[in-house]
C-alpha cells in the first residue's frame, strides 16, 4: 500500500513534503518524476521534468509504469509525491491510471490545493522550473477540480480516503503539519 501527495503544479507537494520531513527526519518522500526521469535515462530517452508529458503516449505509459514497480519495493507504504492529472497539449492524462493503481495500492490520496491566484504567483516566482501557465489562474482552478475528480475516482477503484490539505500562502509548515497529522492517523486504522 502507498500514501499519495498531489495537487496541481506549484500548489506546494514537494516545498511542504520537504517541510514535513524538517518536523518527522523519519519520512522518505518517492518524488514519481524523479523515479520517471530515471528510468527514461535507462532507456536512453532525452526529456525533462517540464517536457516529459510531451513524450509519446505509449513511451509514457511503459516510463511511468516501471517507475512505480520501482517506488513499490521501496518501503512498505511509501510516501509518493506525484501528480493525478497531467496536462498535455490534447487534455488530461491519468497519473495514476488503473494499472499503476494495482501496483502501488493507494490507502490514502492528500490532495494539496491554494488559492489558483497564490498558484500562479508561486509558478511565477519559482525560477527553478518552467511551468506552463497558459490560462492563468481560471485553468490552474480547472487543474484543481480535475485533481479532484481524478481523486474520486482513484478512491472508487482502491478504496483509498480522499484527503484535502490547503496550502495557504506562507503557511507551508502548517499544511506540513496536518499533513503529519492525517498519515499517523490513517496508518493508525
Ligand atoms: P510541481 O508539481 O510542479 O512539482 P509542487 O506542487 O511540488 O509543484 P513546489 O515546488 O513545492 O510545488 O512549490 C512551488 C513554489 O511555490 C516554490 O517556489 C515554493 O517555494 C512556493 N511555495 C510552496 N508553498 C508555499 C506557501 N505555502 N507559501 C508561499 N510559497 C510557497
Ligand atoms: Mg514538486
Amino acid at each position: 500500500m502507498s500514501i499519495i501527495v498531489a495537487g496541481a503544479p506549484g500548489a506546494g507537494k514537494t516545498t511542504v513534503l520537504n517541510e514535513a520531513k524538517k518536523i518527522d527526519k523519519k519520512i522518505r518522500i518517492h518524488g514519481a518524476w524523479e523515479y520517471i526521469l530515471d528510468e527514461a535515462k535507462k532507456q536512453k530517452i532525452k526529456t525533462s521534468h517540464d517536457t516529459i508529458r510531451k513524450l509519446p503516449r505509449e513511451t509514457w505509459i511503459q516510463l511511468q509504469e516501471r517507475a512505480f514497480e520501482e517506488i513499490k519495493h521501496k518501503s512498505e507504504m511509501p510516501l509518493i509525491d506525484t501528480h493525478l492529472a497531467i496536462l498535455s497539449e490534447n487534455g488530461y492524462f491519468p497519473g495514476l491510471p488503473e494499472n499503476v493503481l494495482k501496483i502501488i495500492q493507494p490507502k490514502l490520496i492528500i490532495l494539496l490545493e491554494a488559492d489558483p491566484k497564490d498558484i500562479l504567483a508561486r509558478r511565477k516566482k519559482d525560477k527553478t522550473r518552467q511551468r506552463s501557465d497558459f490560462g492563468g489562474s481560471t485553468k490552474i482552478l480547472e487543474q484543481q477540480d480535475i485533481n479532484r475528480a481524478y481523486a474520486a475516482t482513484c478512491s472508487n477503484k482502491t478504496n483509498a480516503l480522499v484527503k484535502i490539505i490547503v496550502n495557504r500562502e506562507g503557511k507551508a509548515k502548517e499544511a506540513a503539519k496536518e499533513l503529519i497529522e492525517t498519515i499517523k492517523s490513517v496508518k493508525n486504522t
